[in-house]
């Protein structure tokens, strides 16, 4: 067989004789893990097969570095970032593994000897859902820049056996099927059974003082869970680093003889069996109301206490004494689902390890740092004592005790203002007692961050003002990124070839050497070929729409595209409400030039968000009455993509012409979609909001547009009473459009459907659509007129994409780095190892 392949590579006059002996060798491993470790032989292999063999061999690969990374760092004592996240939207692996290993043409030829198409195979890999959406895919960026720029880390999460649901749409209505990414294996992933902590809940807590006097606490919980081990691979780019997601699985402890028990106590046993094994079983979907809060907060703890005895383990296998912990670990808190953790450390460092309370708290404050993600009032995360003392009442003491010191030291910082002191308290004392998960995290960590200028500015004047004003110290921000690798070099391969042509390949590891396209910006030849690739992307979304959803769409029409979760915030109807004021105007007047222009929708929406929901069917209904109208016919377009995920985002991103951001100023924190777009040459239409403010002063304003409010007016508007009606009697379009939804036009007829939304829009308005519809629909014709000078479009995409080096992941995480975890990179070589 590999004898096979070296005739057919060789005939191949480009292949030098390394490639032919890598591929040949490829093959072999590919061939040998088929027969070894599926008992398949290649005449009945099934594509699954094949991907499941090369995934394997991939993996083995990876594994022979992953060894030499994890040698090195415990030898040379480096200190490790831990990232801590109760989400990981890593994708489909094997693509970006070939690619990160650099081996994608040698498997390319390898499975082409076989007879199978490469990207046959990619297509195969079910990804693994374990996110909602942009925090959780922030994680899995900074783990490949993590691991790309040779930073010794670890990420820790859960491995939830069902992630986030598939979406289908049913008669125009979002429909949820159980993701079911383990039915067919992992090839990724390594469970080790013998990596593996117990976890307690319940119980109550015993204090006594010990031998020598102190003061010792015992928590006895009522139950216990295990939770083990399950890894995944994360390689660097174009380096041997090979880093850890490892991912706990939960376990009932026991394991139970049929002899010992009567009928009752088996079942019993039996039961608690199940029980234990649902905790890490399903992800918990963005925006719910309150169902499954106790099971929640129980994942919260079970993967945040595994991942920190974890390295109290490696601290030991290594000899490290417990006091040098901060210098050896720095842990980041994505979001406050993982900030039980403050309490869990203290509680690991005082009841188990015996450090003094002063000791343990120093080495707490030092090792933690805390990412904001949101200024939502509804996000941001509580929990009822009674809940949280029913869970975990040994930390629930511990937060008291840390409350007590921490109030002790408002008051001295500002004496009197007891107010102050009630607004910064640990507990919610207002209403039904509560934790406040963002306070634990503030005053546990030395750092605290926002994700883009805006957001952090806000957060300081805003929700964290308090903080803010005791610990200014403590602030800053770190602008989100996402990885070039994924959203450039793997999904948009016609341009990075354009690109390395262009200007070299160093874009790729230092994207802000993108900079040198501008100098191109003005080639009419440059501009041919970038045109040609971006055509070649939207003809290829096209082709995939036709065979998702049968609408058939013309790859020369502006793709205008909003791809992100279904939020009011996010106003995906505003968007709506626009589409159905331009129909209506194409329909009174057949002879108006524009640009023809097809929209395209992709997200999920909470199965519980009934709101969002109906924005989705408010999509597939102007859509099913736009797209069969003839009278627009060639000129205007609605797709609704379902199941929008990192695999479909790879199709998306790079064929997209107008990237839509129009969330309500001050409400995104950052947006990670927008910048996906942007490397890809898309152009922005967005409000003030998130990172693209920043997006914006890079692209510079003349290369991006710009409508709506800012943060500074929604508050005021807010505040002086805002009045959304006033919008629809000052708007002819906007009230045409209203009507329209309410005499049941996209919804066959159905005067009910949409009450719920409608109401809301013109009695509150929350997100205040209304008020920027205006100007929206006004932008929007400034896309339209810029469209049509392809010239002047085609130069503001270069320029867009070479203006987006600010936007890589690398750049963020050199931040961390430098900034908040004091953390350097160690060159990992495997032929020294
Ligand atoms: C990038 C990404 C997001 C985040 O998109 P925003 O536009 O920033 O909300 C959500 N889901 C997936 C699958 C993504 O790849």
């Amino acid at each position: 067989m590999a004898d096979d392949l070296a005739t057919r590579v060789r005939a191949d006059a480009s292949t030098t004789a390394e490639a032919v002996t890598k591929g040949a060798a490829l093959l072999d491993d590919v061939i040998r893990n088929l027969i070894s470790r599926q008992g398949r032989y290649p005449d009945i292999a099934s594509a699954h097969d094949w991907y499941l063999a090369l995934a394997y061999t991939v993996r083995d690969r990876m594994l022979a570095r992953w060894v030499a990374s994890a040698r090195t760092y415990s030898i040379q004592g480096m200190k490790v970032a831990c990232y801590l996240s109760a989400e990981f939207l890593i994708g489909p692996q094997l693509g970006n593994n070939l690619l990160n290993l650099g081996i994608e043409d040698d498997a390319r030829k390898a499975m082409f000897a076989l007879g199978l198409d490469l990207d046959e195979l990619l297509a195969v890999e079910e990804e693994p859902g374990l996110g909602n959406g942009g925090l959780g895919r922030l994680a899995a960026c900074y783990l490949d820049s993590l691991a790309s720029l040779q930073i010794p880390a670890i990420g820790y999460g859960i491995r939830y056996e069902f992630g986030i649901f598939d979406q289908e749409i049913r008669d125009g209505w979002q429909v949820e099927r159980t993701d079911k990414w383990l039915e067919k294996g992992n090839a990724w992933e390594i469970i080790r059974p013998e990596v593996s902590y117990y976890v307690g809940f319940g119980g109550h807590t015993e204090h006594a003082a010990d031998a020598s006097g102190h003061l010792r606490v015992r928590w006895i919980p009522a139950r216990q869970v295990k939770g083990v081990a399950c890894d995944m691979p994360m390689q660097g780019f174009r380096v041997d680093t090979c880093n850890l997601l490892r991912l706990w699985k939960s376990e009932a402890v026991e394991s139970f003889d049929f002899e010992d028990f009567n009928a009752g106590e088996y079942y019993e046993a039996v039961h608690e069996k199940v029980h234990s094994e649902t905790l890490s079983k399903v992800l918990y979907p963005n925006d719910e109301p309150e169902i499954g809060k106790r099971l929640r907060l129980a994942q919260q703890y079970f993967f945040v206490s595994c991942s920190l005895q974890d390295m109290l383990r490696l601290m030991d296998i290594t000899g490290t004494p417990i006091e040098d912990f901060a210098e050896h670990f720095a842990v980041q808190l994505n979001d406050t689902h993982p900030s039980i953790a403050v309490a869990e450390l203290m509680r690991l460092l005082i009841d188990v390890r015996e450090l003094s309370w002063d000791a343990a708290w120093s080495i707490t404050q030092r090792t933690f740092a805390y990412t904001n993600h949101t200024l939502l009032p509804e996000a941001l995360e509580t929990w009822s004592l009674p809940l949280f003392n029913s869970q975990s009442p040994r930390l629930l003491e511990i937060i008291y005790e840390i409350n007590r010191r921490f109030l002790e030291d408002v008051r001295r910082a500002f004496p009197g203002d007891e107010e102050r002191v009630a607004r910064m308290s640990l507990i919610d004392e207002t209403g039904g007692r509560k934790v406040r998960m963002a306070h634990l995290a503030t005053v546990g960590s030395h750092a605290v961050n926002g994700v883009a200028g805006l957001h952090s500015e806000l957060l300081r004047q805003t929700v964290m003002r308090d903080f803010a004003e005791m610990f200014p110290e403590r602030f800053l921000n770190v602008t989100n990124g996402v990885t070039p690798r994924r959203f450039v070099m793997l999904s948009n391969p016609g341009l990075a070839q354009l690109l390395d042509k262009t200007i070299g390949d160093e874009w790729r590891s230092d994207l802000s050497r993108l900079g040198a396209l501008a100098a191109h910006a003005d080639d009419p030849a440059f501009h041919e070929a970038w045109r040609a690739i971006r055509r070649d992307n939207k003809a290829a979304l096209a082709l995939r729409i036709q065979k998702t959803v049968g609408i058939d769409v013309d790859p020369d029409m502006l793709f205008d595209v909003q791809v992100k979760r279904i939020h009011e915030y996010k106003r995906q109807h505003l968007n709506a409400l626009y589409i159905i004021a331009l129909y209506r105007r194409l329909c009174r007047n057949p002879d108006l030039v524009t640009a023809p222009r097809c929209f395209i929708f992709g997200g999920k929406a909470a199965p519980g968000y009934a709101m969002a929901k109906l924005i989705i069917r408010l999509i597939t209904g102007v859509a099913e009455v736009v797209n069969h109208d003839p009278a627009t016919r060639g000129r205007i377009k609605v797709v609704f993509y379902p199941n929008f995920n990192v695999k479909h985002g790879h199709w998306i991103y790079p064929a997209a012409d107008l990237s839509e951001q129009m969330s309500t100023a001050g409400k995104e924190a950052s947006g990670t979609g927008n910048m996906k777009f942007m490397m890809n040459g898309a152009l922005t239409i967005g409000t003030l909001d998130g990172a693209n403010v920043e997006i914006r002063e890079e692209a510079g304003p003349e290369n991006f547009f710009l409508f709506g409010l800012t943060a500074q007016q929604v508050e005021d508007s807010k505040r002086e009473g805002y009045r959304p009606q006033q919008y629809v009697e000052a708007n002819d379009e906007l009230r045409d459009a209203l009507e329209q939804i309410a005499q049941g036009r996209f919804s066959r007829g159905d005067t009910n459907m949409f009450r719920p939304l409608l109401d809301n829009l013109l009695h509150h308005d929350p997100f205040l659509v209304l008020a920027d519809f205006a100007d929206y629909a006004a932008c929007q014709e400034r896309v339209s007129e810029a469209w049509r000078d392809v010239r002047q479009w085609t130069r503001m995409s270069i320029i867009n994409t070479a203006r987006s080096g600010k936007f890589s992941s690398d750049r963020a995480i050199q931040e961390y780095c430098e900034r908040i975890w004091d953390a350097r990179a160690v060159r990992i070589d495997l032929a020294h190892a």
